[in-house]
């Protein structure tokens, strides 16, 4: 039983910031994969809600633009940003991590939107969003205002989102993707169905075997989703060897884990130093580096 007040179906983006205005407690539900969740156990009981759900024309899709920009609608579920051409040709490292969340029944209904609102540390999408440096534009009665990612996480499950603001599209400029090969790693107690003890999420550009630049992020190191930037300045410049060996130990300068029931700080801690080194070694493997 799902215990609702009511739910409005927005007819636009313009008509939800509206109706959001017009009831400001309502909440927005995307694919609901969260929200019902919290309806369901009664921690959203009674709530009202706005549902952009059925604005996948103007939400839902990948673009690469004319300038290399590519712009993701939020309502792509994982399973759309994993199968999206664009992705797979410029930003595999994505799509990898959109197929690790949940199980098929989840990536076909769970939007990276509503995993990067949700502000949760462990959302599969939101280290390797972070790593890309990903821009978040908004839009709300003031008009539309855009957020790098390092600006939008501001505590456990608070986003820089305005009363009746909505995520609109998320923008990874070209700068912050062409040259580099990524990869993702989640380490979680099961192989599926599981919520990550750690993840990890790598982008480098390599010069022959040296690194040129690297982005290093993580989530559940730390209450929000981070960058390593201690890390990736200790192994700029090194040969892809050696900065495989080094930028796990250098990580640990700059993550703040904590112990929780699923797993203890130490061993969030000794993740943080193996899968750094793992992650980049994969990044580089896939850029062509022999290491
Ligand atoms: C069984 C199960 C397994 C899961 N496994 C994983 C997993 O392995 N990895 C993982 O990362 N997540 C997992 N999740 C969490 C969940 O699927 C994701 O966080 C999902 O991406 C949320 O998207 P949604 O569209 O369903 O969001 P919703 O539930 O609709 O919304 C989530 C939050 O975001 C807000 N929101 C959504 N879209 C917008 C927008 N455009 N503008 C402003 N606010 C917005 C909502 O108000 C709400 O606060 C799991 C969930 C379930 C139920």
């Amino acid at each position: 039983m799902y215990d609702i007040a009511s739910i409005y179906e927005a007819k636009s983006v313009d008509d939800a910031v509206r109706a959001l205005k017009e009831d400001p407690g309502a909440l927005v539900i995307a694919g609901g994969t969260d929200v019902l969740i919290k309806v369901r156990e009664g921690r959203l009981a009674g709530c009202r809600l706005v549902s952009i759900h059925g604005l996948s024309e103007e939400l839902s899709g990948v673009e690469l633009r004319s300038n290399g920009d590519i712009e993701i609608g939020p309502l792509t579920t994982f399973r759309g940003i994993t199968e999206s051409p664009v992705i797979q040709a410029h930003i595999p490292v994505l799509g990898e991590a959109a197929d690790q969340a949940g199980g098929p029944q989840l990536r076909a209904a769970g939007t990276i939107g509503g995993n990067v609102c949700n502000g949760i540390t462990s959302a599969d999408s939101a280290s390797t969003l972070t790593a890309l440096d990903a821009r978040l534009r908004v839009k709300g009665p003031r008009g539309e205002r855009e957020i790098p990612i390092s600006q939008w996480y501001q505590g456990v499950g608070k986003v820089n989102l305005a009363p009746y603001e909505l995520l609109v599209k998320l923008v990874i400029p070209r700068e912050n993707y062409e040259g580099y090969t990524g990869h993702y790693i989640k380490y979680a107690m099961r192989s599926a169905m599981d919520i990550a003890t750690l993840g990890v999420s790598c982008l480098v550009k390599l010069d022959g075997e040296t690194v040129d630049d690297v982005s290093l992020a993580f989530g559940v190191a730390g209450p929000v989703p981070m960058r390593a930037y201690g890390a990736e300045a200790a192994v700029r410049g090194l040969p892809i060897a050696q900065a495989v060996r080094e930028i796990g130990r250098a990580a640990l300068e700059d993550v703040t884990p904590r112990d929780s029931w699923r797993a203890s700080k130490a061993f969030r801690l000794q993740l943080v130093e193996e899968l750094s080194g793992r992650a980049l070694a994969e990044a580089a493997r896939k850029g062509g580096a022999a290491v």
